[in-house]
C-alpha cells in the first residue's frame, strides 16, 4: 500500500491526529461553552464506532499518521470509548495513543483504558479549590477528577499531564499552587493561554493571562530554567522547576504561536477534517465515506484538504475571525 504524507504548502508534514468523539460534556468550563443553550450534533450526524475506527486507521496506515489523540468535548462520555481504544489499538499497534479528557469516570476506566492500549493521558485540571473548581466548571467535580488522576498514574497512563487554563480574576493568582500540587503528585503540568474558541464568543486580548505573567508567578516560588529540549513541533515550551529533573509547561499559542512546526490535523465528531482549530473550512469525509468511497479515495480526500492548510492561526491580526464552531465541537 503506497502512503502519501500529509503535507501542506509551507512544508509542514501532519502526522499527529486528533480525534473528537463528541461535542457533549458532562463540565461547562467558562472558557469553552456557555452555562446553557449550546446545541449538539444530532446523533445521525456523528460518526458511529465502525466509521471513527475505519477513518483513523486510513490515517495511520495510508496517512503516515503516528499519533493519536482522542478528545471532545469529553470522550469518556462517549459511550462504548473503551471499545473504540480496543479497536483503534488492533487496527494501529505502533501508533501513540492518548486522550485528552476532564478526567471525570477516569478513576472506573483508566485499567480497562491501559488494557485496551492507550498509552496516556492528559487531564485538564485549572484549581484545585473547589469553590475556584465550582465558579471555572460550573460543576462540584474537584473529587472525581482528583480520583482520576491518581487512578490514571496507579494505572500506568503516564507520565500523566495535566492542562490548566488561567481565567484573570478567577484563578490567576493560583499558578504556583497548581504547580506545587501536581509536582507532590509526579504529574506534569502545562499551562495553556486562552484562546479564542470558545462558543460564547467571551474571549478578549486585553482581559487573557498571558504566558510571560505566567513565567512571572511562578517564579515568585520556583526556579525555571529552559529545559534545553529542542521545542520541534511540542507546542509547550518547557521549564525544569529547581534545576528538575520536573517541568513545567506553557503552551502560549496566542502570544508565541508555533504553527511553523505545527505537525497536527484533527478529524471532529462528525466527520469533517480541519488542518487547524482555526481553520475557516473544513473538509466532508463523511459524506464520502457514507457514499461508498473505498479507503484509497478517503487518503485521497484527506491529502487533498491538507493542502489547504493556513500558514498560521493570525489570531492577533486584526482581520482575525474566531471559527465558527466552538473547541468543544472541533476537538480541542
Ligand atoms: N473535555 C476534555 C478536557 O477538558 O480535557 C477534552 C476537550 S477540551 C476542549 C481540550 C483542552 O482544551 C482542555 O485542556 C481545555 O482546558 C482546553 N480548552 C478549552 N477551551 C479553551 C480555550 N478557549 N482556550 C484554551 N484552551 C481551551
Ligand atoms: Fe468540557 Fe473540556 Fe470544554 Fe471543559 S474544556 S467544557 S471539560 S470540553
Amino acid at each position: 500500500m503506497q502512503m502519501i504524507p500529509l503535507a501542506d504548502g509551507y512544508g509542514r508534514v501532519a502526522r499527529d491526529l486528533r480525534v473528537s468523539l463528541t461535542d457533549r460534556c458532562n463540565l461547562r468550563c467558562t472558557y469553552c461553552m456557555p452555562a446553557e443553550g449550546l446545541t449538539w450534533l444530532p446523533r445521525e450526524e456523528q460518526l458511529s464506532d465502525d466509521e471513527v475506527v475505519r477513518l483513523v486507521a486510513v490515517a495511520t496506515e495510508r496517512l503516515g499518521v503516528t499519533e493519536v489523540r482522542f478528545t471532545g468535548g469529553e470522550p469518556l462520555v462517549r459511550p462504548g470509548f473503551v471499545d473504540i481504544v480496543a479497536r483503534v489499538r488492533r487496527a494501529a499497534p505502533e501508533v501513540e495513543l492518548s486522550v485528552t479528557t476532564n478526567g471525570i469516570g477516569l478513576a472506573r476506566v483508566a485499567s480497562a483504558l491501559v488494557d485496551a492500549g492507550l498509552n496516556r493521558v492528559n487531564v485538564s485540571l485549572d484549581t484545585v479549590r473547589q469553590d475556584t473548581f465550582v465558579e471555572l466548571t460550573r460543576r462540584d467535580r474537584l473529587d472525581d477528577v482528583v480520583a482520576g488522576l491518581a487512578a490514571a498514574s496507579a494505572a500506568g497512563l503516564g507520565p500523566v499531564k495535566v492542562n490548566a487554563v488561567l481565567m484573570r480574576g478567577v484563578n490567576d493568582d493560583q499558578a504556583p499552587e497548581l504547580l506545587a500540587w501536581c509536582l507532590e503528585r509526579g504529574y506534569s503540568l502545562r499551562f495553556i493561554e486562552q484562546m479564542p474558541l470558545d462558543a460564547q464568543h467571551g474571549w478578549a486580548r486585553e482581559e487573557m493571562v498571558v504566558a510571560e505573567e505566567i513565567l512571572a508567578a511562578l517564579e515568585e516560588r520556583f526556579d525555571l530554567t529552559p529545559a534545553h529540549e529542542p521545542r520541534g513541533s511540542a507546542p509547550a515550551e518547557l521549564f525544569l522547576v529547581d534545576g528538575g529533573p520536573a517541568t513545567v509547561g506553557v503552551i502560549a499559542s496566542v502570544t508565541r504561536p508555533f504553527c511553523g512546526d505545527c505537525d497536527r490535523v484533527r478529524l471532529t465528531a462528525d466527520g469533517q477534517v480541519r488542518t487547524c482549530l482555526f481553520a475557516r473550512e473544513e473538509s466532508d469525509l463523511r459524506s464520502a465515506l457514507r457514499a461508498g468511497a473505498d479507503d484509497e479515495e478517503l487518503a485521497s480526500r484527506w491529502v487533498t484538504a491538507m493542502r489547504g492548510k493556513a500558514a498560521g492561526h493570525g489570531i492577533d491580526d486584526p482581520s482575525f475571525l474566531q471559527p465558527t464552531r466552538p473547541m468543544s465541537a472541533i476537538g480541542g
